[in-house]
């Protein structure tokens, strides 16, 4: 069994998600080959073969002649897997690829079972599992799903080039607004999950964020809910925090959430359900109806 790894490469920098590629492929087993579009001077250590066109020459994205270079590691490697991130760039150009090859595509990965690939549905509520019919399949797997891993080696570098331009031109990254809060310097994040209950609920969580000296954070639900500001979401599509200490409120700890948390260096975690997944990553759970906890621990605090 042979993986095709796609990394990404963003303004000049290695992405840390391309690291779960490898992570994945160590749980695939087999042989991996790389592909990266980015510059000689920053190459990951993995075994194998690496191939590399510059981003100078064909740009950090530019989805038809990215595709053309994936396709000729492919024509060379004969891979079983091409695997990308679940990132905007991994899920352009993964279903190009695929029709190309006339391959199946899996996208958002979360786990591997024997022949299948996990794959979330009902909004990440369940999983189910699904098996590519064809001989080759392109995969995307979600962030945070899978460790990262950082290879060890030389890599045997196969250079690639591009012809034409792709029929467009790259024009550049443009920063996101500034927003009301900024997560990602927090040391303290209390997060409000759905377990909170209803937005009057929403202060509660505020204060325990104000007595720790911190920021108030939220999983998706609330935010859609118009509970908090998308500012304040931690998540895939959210923050990535790693704060000093992070206090998850009523929060399941679904996997698109943990992926943007559970780099943080002390997790509590509130919940009413002792199974909570979130559990699993806290380092201390509270068994706990969240309204009857958090204000006795705020008071505590104020104390
Ligand atoms: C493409 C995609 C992207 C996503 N991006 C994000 C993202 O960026 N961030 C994110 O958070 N989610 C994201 N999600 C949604 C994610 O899959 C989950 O649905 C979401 O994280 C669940 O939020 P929650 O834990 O607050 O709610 P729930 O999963 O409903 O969990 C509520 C928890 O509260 C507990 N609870 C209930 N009442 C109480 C109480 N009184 N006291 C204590 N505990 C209580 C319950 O036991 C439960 O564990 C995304 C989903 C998709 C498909």
């Amino acid at each position: 069994m042979k993986a095709l790894l796609i990394g990404e490469y963003r303004q000049g920098k290695l992405l840390d998600s391309t690291f779960e590629l490898f992570g994945f492929a160590a749980q695939l087993g087999g042989e991996t080959a790389f592909l990266l579009v980015g510059d000689e001077t920053r190459l990951p250590a993995c075994d194998g073969p690496l191939y590399l066109a510059e981003a100078a020459e064909c740009g950090e994205y530019n989805p038809d002649l990215h595709k053309q270079l994936i396709l000729q590691a492919v024509a060379r490697e004969n891979p079983d897997f091409i695997v990308f991130v679940h990132s905007s760039y991994g899920w352009d150009l993964a279903p190009r690829v695929a029709a190309r090859l006339k391959a199946a595509q899996v996208s958002e990965v979360i786990g591997l079972t024997d022949g299948g690939f996990e794959v979330g549905c009902c909004n990440a509520k369940m999983r189910r599992t699904v098996k590519p019919s064809t001989a080759r399949a392109v995969l995307t797997i979600q962030a945070g799903a899978f460790p990262a891993r950082q290879p060890n080696g030389t890599p045997r570098i196969q250079r690639l080039a591009a012809t034409g331009n792709g029929g467009l031109e790259f024009v550049g990254y443009e920063p996101a607004e500034a927003k009301d809060v900024d997560l990602t310097r927090a040391e303290v994040i209390v997060s409000a999950g759905r377990g909170v209950g209803k937005k009057e609920n929403v202060p509660v969580i505020a204060a325990l964020a104000r007595a720790l000296g911190g920021e108030l954070g939220a999983s998706r639900p609330v935010v859609d809910a118009g509970w908090i500001e998308h500012s304040h979401q931690v998540g895939t599509t959210g923050q990535t925090v790693s704060p000093r200490l992070y206090v998850a409120c009523g929060i399941s700890g679904a996997i698109q959430h943990l992926a943007g948390m559970k780099k943080s260096d002390f997790i509590v975690a509130i919940n009413k359900d002792k199974d909570a997944p979130i559990g699993e990553i806290a380092d201390v759970l509270v068994v706990a109806d969240v309204m009857q906890f958090v204000p006795a621990l705020t008071a505590r605090l104020q104390r």
